[in-house]
């Protein structure tokens, strides 16, 4: 908790401050101001002005065991007293290594590189840069393009900005800048198939991987699809020999059930993206973990077939602290016992919004929650009533969503049910 005299001060670091920062997706002209906060812990947000918030979101599904886990704490403290940061270009350290070999333990057995960098976008510009000169270094370097879905959000840096949904992504401008990728409808059925195996006979002999959010594509409305299609995708990238990418920084570290959503469909991808819960919501850190194969195509006596990427904090001691201490928690704590709990508690409760006028669809899939609502959004309006309400949550485009620790307590969960089932039905009142 914050010293008192955090909370008794005026806030001048606001006014002061916040006319010289830009906010993330935010028209500066007309947003509302944001809420200054002061400390977290658990699930509660504490704001400025004394008041607490339950949180609903896990600040953008990063705080899997909740904030300022003692755990994570310890350890990340730990390692500042030794050495919180030294470059990775000729020098290695414990925890990196450390927390490589966790992660290739727990994904299946061919994914077995890990290449670190310091946030979700760049992992996925790495893994788009892995399966591109794959290609070139096995000598066919016209196999350059990226096939991706609608719907699919892969970051905000260019090379991932070109494979997000063109349209309903927040990147329509930059169209005519990007790379063009070739962003085709999921296929969710037999006859979709049947049109992707068309497109694939005539365009996969220019393409070098598919990427996909699997099971859950968050940012770009968290729609879902089953396993099998997963499945059906493997096989397809088999036949035509490309390389399979997901991008596991939403879905890993059990948010939608499993450890990670490809357990569920018990496939294999050939390069994976990891972050967001990483380091369990306290630093920035990415992975992008390769199969042996693709890494074997990177080795040669010509040092011009090498990954040239390296990102100046790249594999970040501290983050890596904090990413093992997560790991830690995983084997320690019974998260995906929880998640299971989440799922149930989720299902049962949020199920009377099906009776509120223009709630069109209820998703849930782990721990995460989804109410799909149809009409005039309002969402500064529906964003500042969750904070009367005690609590946060952040409905972007259509749809009011839930993903809170996977830790949660049952009550805090209830309380976070109930407010959007009340702030949702205040809304469908509105003209
Ligand atoms: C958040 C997210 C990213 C981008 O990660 P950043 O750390 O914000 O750059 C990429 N892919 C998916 C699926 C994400 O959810």
């Amino acid at each position: 908790m914050p010293p008192k005299s955090i909370e008794s001060e005026s806030c001048t670091w606001f006014e002061d401050g916040f006319p010289h920062v830009w906010l993330p997706y935010t028209q500066m002209q007309t947003t509302p101001p944001p809420t200054p906060v002061v400390a977290t812990n658990g699930t509660r947000i504490r704001l400025a002005d004394g008041r607490e918030l339950i949180d609903g979101i896990a600040s953008w599904w990063t705080a899997c065991h909740g904030y300022n886990h003692p755990h994570i704490r310890a350890a990340v403290a730990k390692q500042l007293d030794v050495m919180p940061h030294v470059m990775f270009g000729g020098l290695v350290h414990e925890p990196a290594l450390l927390l490589a070999n966790r992660i290739t333990d727990v994904l299946p057995n061919p994914l077995s590189r890990v290449f670190f960098s310091e946030s979700g976008s760049v992992s996925v510009e790495i893994a788009l840069k892995m399966a591109i000169q794959f290609w070139i270094n096995k000598g066919r370097p016209e196999r350059n393009r990226i096939i991706s879905f609608l719907g699919g959000y892969h970051g905000d840096t260019f090379g991932a900005m070109s494979v997000c949904d063109p349209e309903e992504g927040m990147h329509s401008l930059f169209k005519s800048t990007l790379v063009e990728q070739h962003v085709l409808p999921l296929p969710r059925n037999a006859s979709d198939f049947e049109q992707f195996e068309k497109f694939l006979q005539s365009n996969a002999d220019h393409c070098a991987a598919v990427i996909i959010e699997p099971l859950v594509q968050g940012a770009g409305g968290m729609q879902m699809h089953d396993a099998v299609v997963l499945q059906r995708l493997r096989a397809a990238c088999n036949e035509w020999g490309l390389l399979l990418i997901l991008d596991e920084i939403f879905t890993g570290f059990g948010r939608t059930g499993a450890m990670f959503a490809h357990d569920e469909a018990r496939i294999v991808p050939d390069i994976i993206t990891l972050s967001k819960a990483l380091t369990g919501g306290t630093m920035s850190l990415a992975a992008t973990v390769a199969s042996e194969d693709v890494f074997e195509t990177f080795l040669s006596e010509d040092s011009g077939a090498a990954l040239m990427h390296g990102p100046t904090y790249m594999a970040n001691a501290l983050a890596c602290a904090a990413a093992n201490a997560s790991f830690d928690l995983f084997e320690q704590e019974p998260r995906l016992e929880q998640v299971e709990a989440i799922e149930s508690q989720l299902k049962e409760s949020l199920a009377p919004a099906h009776k509120i006028p223009r709630v069109t669809d209820i998703r849930v899939k782990g721990a995460i929650g989804v109410v799909q609502l149809s009409g005039s959004m309002r969402l500064d309006w529906m964003r500042t009533r969750f904070i009367e309400a005690g609590v946060w949550i952040r409905p972007f485009r259509d749809i009011v969503y839930l993903t809170p620790a996977l830790n949660i307590r049952k009550e805090d969960l209830s309380y976070l049910v109930d407010s959007v089932l009340e702030v949702v039905a205040e809304w469908s009142t509105l003209a």
